[in-house]
């Protein structure tokens, strides 16, 4: 049975319900595989009409429609190393937006990210320098470092005192408030309650995506 796009929530709060439902079927090892066979996949050639925009990390463990359990046509997903936030991210970002109409842009940060491991290391006084293309990833997730460690300016850090899931979770804070700040269209959608932004950290072994920060009507 194809599901036809008028049973497809369209507020944040009614996308976010879904996505929610569709994580737990998945903590519960009890996926649906939803709207993946052929003829759903033959409907959606012409157009297609997501129901979120995922913004996260590149993480092999994080993939984005098994966690979901959503199918084809569902996400919009960018994806890059410790999700940071650049020219790129905010121009497909704002496709979804502007263009698909996209009510809810979920931003899924994770424990046990190695991005987020380099930015801790890379603040240690003998760090080795990362190649530069790594370097302008991790760059971006040092500052959420030096704030969990409360870092004098110019002093190094001591890795083994940094509790990498606090700066995670400041990551995903900065990245949700960098989104609000760099995209005009983004904030007026948030101020005109038609899209909402939720940041949510996914925990590799239960496999739930746990809400951290909300911006707008959820
Ligand atoms: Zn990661």
């Amino acid at each position: 049975m194809t599901e036809q796009p008028t049973e497809r929530p369209s507020t944040p709060a009614a996308t976010w319900r879904e996505l929610r439902r569709g994580n737990e079927r998945f903590v519960a090892g009890a996926p649906l595989h939803p709207r993946q066979d052929v003829e759903h996949r033959t409907a959606l050639a012409q157009r297609q009409r997501p129901l979120v925009a995922i913004f996260g990390c590149s993480d092999s463990r994080l993939s984005a429609e098994i966690i979901f359990d959503v199918g084809l046509g569902d996400a919009f997903v960018v994806r890059n190393a410790g999700q940071v936030i650049s020219e790129s991210v905010l121009g497909s970002l704002e496709y979804a937006v502007g263009v698909l109409g996209v009510p809810l842009i979920l931003v899924l940060g994770h424990d046990e990210c190695g991005a987020v491991r380099a930015a801790i290391d890379s603040q240690a006084d003998d760090a080795t320098p990362l190649p530069p293309h790594i370097a302008s990833i991790v760059e971006r997730i040092v500052p959420a470092v030096r704030r969990v460690a409360a870092a004098e300016p110019g002093h190094p850090v001591d890795p083994s005192e940094v509790d990498a899931s606090f700066v995670g979770r400041e990551h995903l804070r900065d990245t949700v408030a960098e989104l609000l700040e760099s995209s005009e269209m983004i904030s007026d959608g948030i101020a005109a309650g038609t899209l909402a932004i939720v940041g949510a950290n996914y925990r590799l072994v239960e496999g739930r995506a746990e809400t951290d920060v909300v911006v707008g009507r959820i």
